[in-house]
């Protein structure tokens, strides 16, 4: 355990131990489907725009292979550590377990503020990491998508760099991928797609019409413009939008169009509207409808968790709420209808489903069919997880991770132990 130590991979282990004591889980059961697989620790020398030889730490974790290929996003950013990864790594096992995929969870990382490099520098980087992790992926043991801090881009160097050491081009080793190197119709705007779709699920479920319904959205990146877009879609006034520079908000609504065209040119909402500037933690208890944390992991703790004042809590992003603040949520009893992390976001990840089956087919589907198996994938898992809470009388969140943890375990159960 203490190769994984950290606050991040202690919320994963508290909550799956919560869920293994709902479940009766014996204990002598419970390492074997907690403790990940694999960890690859490397180490990426790079060549700096300045002559100098910069070198940064990478990870990979592998939770389970039990299912299918290990799956999950590669993510830049400063303080990414083994722990992190891990616990986002078995976080994604249980989203791919609800969601049917034939996926074990997988999630990588570089310690590094991608802002501070070059273009070039950033090349550098995102292909010597996917050299030092060529003997331990590829398209049947491990897949790889973006993740905070990487985009198409550093998809398509990662392909490009697996293709080379392997002379064939080989798209399906990533997904996430620009649609001209072998990428879906619909895995950009994906996850954010879902968790707009998810939202007014949930809207609907408490009889608020989303024509009067307001939103405010932590993180503006891939994930928190498209659920800003899919939300005002739908006729969402979406009227608090933040980054890591800035939290705006305006009560007659911001125009989330505008802004993603302010980011697509600045780098950050920085500059953007004319909207009041108000602090990170005050934004997130402001009053609206629909409150979707998609930026870090554990932003709503307990103390912010008594303050919020969202009847919808949409999760974009893995790993938002802490297990104390689950406890404060379910002690406002059930004011706020939380939609957790791995039925919020899995339009990502089973968006990425659909690219790897398209890759290894070398058959590609229109963005309409990509759109509709995504939003019926979405309306099973929502189903499951209503249904579940209901019949057990548990929290959306204890469901979603109980069908997740079930699956995995029968799955390890009926293969049994090797050798
Ligand atoms: P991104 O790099 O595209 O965007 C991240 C955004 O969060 C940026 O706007 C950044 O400025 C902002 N941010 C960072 N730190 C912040 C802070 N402390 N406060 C407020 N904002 C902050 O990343 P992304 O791909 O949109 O991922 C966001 C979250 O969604 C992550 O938790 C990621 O694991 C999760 N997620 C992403 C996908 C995907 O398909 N990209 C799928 C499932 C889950």
């Amino acid at each position: 355990m203490t190769l994984y130590a950290g606050p991040v991979f202690e919320m994963a282990r508290q909550q799956f131990h919560i869920i293994a004591d709902h479940l009766d889980i014996p204990l002598d059961e419970r390492e074997r489907l907690l403790l990940p697989k694999r960890a690859i620790c490397v180490s990426c020398p790079i060549h700096m725009d300045d002559g100098r030889t910069a070198v940064f730490q990478g990870f990979r974790v592998q939770h389970h292979l039990t299912l299918g290929p290990a799956k999950g996003g590669t993510r830049f950013a400063p303080g990414v550590d083994l722990g992190e990864v891990a616990a986002l790594a078995v976080w994604m096992s249980w989203k791919c377990a609800l969601a049917e995929l034939p996926y074990g969870g997988g999630k990588g990382g570089v310690a590094v503020d991608p802002s501070a490099l070059s273009l070039r520098e950033l090349e550098n980087l995102s292909r010597r990491y996917m050299q030092e992790m060529i003997p331990f992926v590829g398209p049947r043991i491990d897949v790889m998508a973006p993740d905070m801090g990487t985009n198409e881009q550093v998809m398509a160097w990662f392909m490009d760099t697996y293709s080379m050491y392997q002379g064939v081009t080989v798209p399906e080793i990533v997904t996430g991928k620009p649609v001209g190197s072998g990428g879906t119709l619909g895995r950009r705007e994906a996850t954010g797609h879902g968790v707009a779709f998810l939202a007014v699920r949930a809207l609907d479920r408490l009889q608020i019409d989303p024509t009067n319904a307001s939103a405010i959205i932590q993180g503006f990146g891939n994930v928190g413009s498209h659920a800003a877009l899919g939300l005002a879609a739908r006729g969402v006034r979406v009227t608090g939008i933040s980054d890591h520079m800035i939290a705006l908000y305006d009560p007659r609504g911001l125009d989330a169009g505008a802004a993603a065209a302010h980011v697509a040119r600045h780098g950050s909402l920085k500059g953007f509207a004319d909207a009041a500037e108000v602090g990170p933690r005050e934004f997130l208890a402001l009053p609206c409808d629909v409150l979707a944390p998609c930026a870090i992991e554990r932003v709503i703790d307990a103390e912010i968790a008594a303050l919020l004042q969202c009847r919808v809590l949409a999760e974009g992003a893995n790993g938002p709420t802490t297990p104390d603040a689950d406890e404060v949520l379910a002690q406002r009893n059930r004011e706020i209808f939380v939609v957790p992390d791995i039925l919020c976001n899995a339009g990502g990840v089973i968006v990425s489903y659909f690219e790897w089956v398209q890759d290894l087919q070398q058959y590609f589907w229109s963005r309409e069919e990509v759109m509709d198996r995504l939003e019926r994938a979405l309306e099973r898992s929502w189903n499951k997880v209503v249904e579940r809470a209901e019949r057990d009388g548990i929290s959306g969140r204890m469901a979603a991770m109980a069908i997740g943890v079930e699956r995995v375990r029968a799955a390890k159960l009926s293969r049994g132990l090797f050798p």
